[in-house]
């Protein structure tokens, strides 16, 4: 988050820190970049059940020391593009031949076959899927409606292409389990007034027009909080995001819309209905001291931050007392405008 220091706009929230403490931050732009997390594979193709069924990111551990396997079968969309996951993890294919590349660098005896339902090397990335088949890398189609069988020694693949039913020797399995959104997701996204996308993941405004966007103003994302994909990708969309928040931080001050709501402070009982519906967080209750009869006493007041408000009116219509009234459009402009017409067909008639 990034602050206007005593800025009108700026936006209060309280965070904890890793000590425990809570603190108030103000801030005016918010990055989410919450990242994504790889899917403990508990489940699929025996991961749990042997020691030597592993997952990629234990497999680039074990490359950084005492790697010994001399059979290494990877298996793709190990808990993706199923019923549960249906999304592609984006990431797997390419982390699958980088690794495979490297076991062959390491050690060209080895073997190395990649069980796969659709190679997704995109791009660039095709590069490299053409060195690991060069250097000795076996890439094996298989069906979704016809598994591999994973034993502790041994993996049983129907190869779609040849029609022939195989058994490979391994010592080591690896699954390329995808990037999951983080639980934590869920209660980030109403703190923010920001939605998810069905898997959990942050969705932005629109996927071409508006990538880095939220349809809250200040709210901007980056990274795999968004979906999965690559590093180079990742820097590349926060930069985006950056330049997106400097647009705002970059001003002195931010032109609000005529068109927003106002709140009358007698009429409004702190009912905290109005903050409830405001899709963009463009309202909070605040606690004021009032006097009356020279008695003080403490009360919560909605207030509404012009700079997010977008007038769409719920907040208007929610309201029990009437305190809150859209600019140029007030409950009395529109009730006599109503009252207008039917006078005039009255006319008329
Ligand atoms: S709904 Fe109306 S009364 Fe309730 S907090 Fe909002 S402005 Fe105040
Ligand atoms: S008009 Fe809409 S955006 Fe503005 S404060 Fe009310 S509910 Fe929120």
């Amino acid at each position: 988050a990034s602050c206007l220091v005593g800025s009108e706009m700026c936006i209060r929230d309280r965070v904890r820190d890793t000590a425990g403490r809570e603190q108030e931050v103000k801030f005016a732009v918010a990055v989410i970049a919450t990242g994504a997390e790889e899917l403990s594979p508990a489940g699929y193709f025996s991961y749990g059940e042997f020691p030597n069924v592993i997952t990629q990111s234990e497999l680039e551990a074990k490359l950084e020391g005492d790697f010994k396997a001399k059979h290494v079968v990877m298996v793709q969309c190990a808990g993706s593009r199923n019923k549960e996951r249906p999304y592609c993890s984006r990431v797997c294919c390419i982390t699958a031949v980088k690794n495979a590349l490297r076991i062959k660098k390491m050690d060209p005896s080895a073997t190395v076959h990649v069980l796969y339902r659709e190679m997704r090397t995109y791009g660039a990335w095709e590069e490299l899927y053409s060195r690991a088949r060069a250097a000795g890398v076996r890439f094996i189609a298989y069906s979704d409606t016809r598994l591999p069988w994973i034993g502790e020694k041994e993996v049983r693949v129907y190869d779609e292409i040849t029609g022939f039913d195989l058994e490979i020797d391994a010592d080591l399995i690896v699954l390329s389990a995808p990037l999951v959104a983080p639980a934590t997701n869920r209660q980030i996204a109403p703190m923010f007034k920001v939605p998810l996308d069905s898997n959990g993941f942050f969705l932005e405004v629109h996927i071409k027009l508006r990538p880095v966007d939220f349809a809250t103003e200040g709210v901007f994302l980056c990274g795999t909080a968004q979906a999965p994909k690559l590093v180079d990708e990742s820097i590349a969309q926060a930069a985006a995001a950056a330049s997106r928040a400097c647009t705002i931080l970059s001003r002195k001050s931010l032109e609000s819309s005529a068109v927003i709501s106002k709140v009358n402070a007698e009429l409004c009982v702190g009912c905290g209905a109005c903050e409830a519906v405001c899709p963009y967080g463009a309202i909070s209750l605040k606690e004021v001291w009032i006097e009356k009869q020279g008695i003080s006493y403490k009360v919560r007041k909605s207030g509404v931050n012009p700079a997010l408000c977008k007038g769409c009116g719920a907040c208007a219509m929610s309201c029990p007392t009437g305190a809150l009234d859209q600019q140029h459009f007030r409950n009395d402009q529109l009730l006599a405008q109503v009252k207008d017409v039917f006078t005039y067909s009255e006319e008329v008639r």
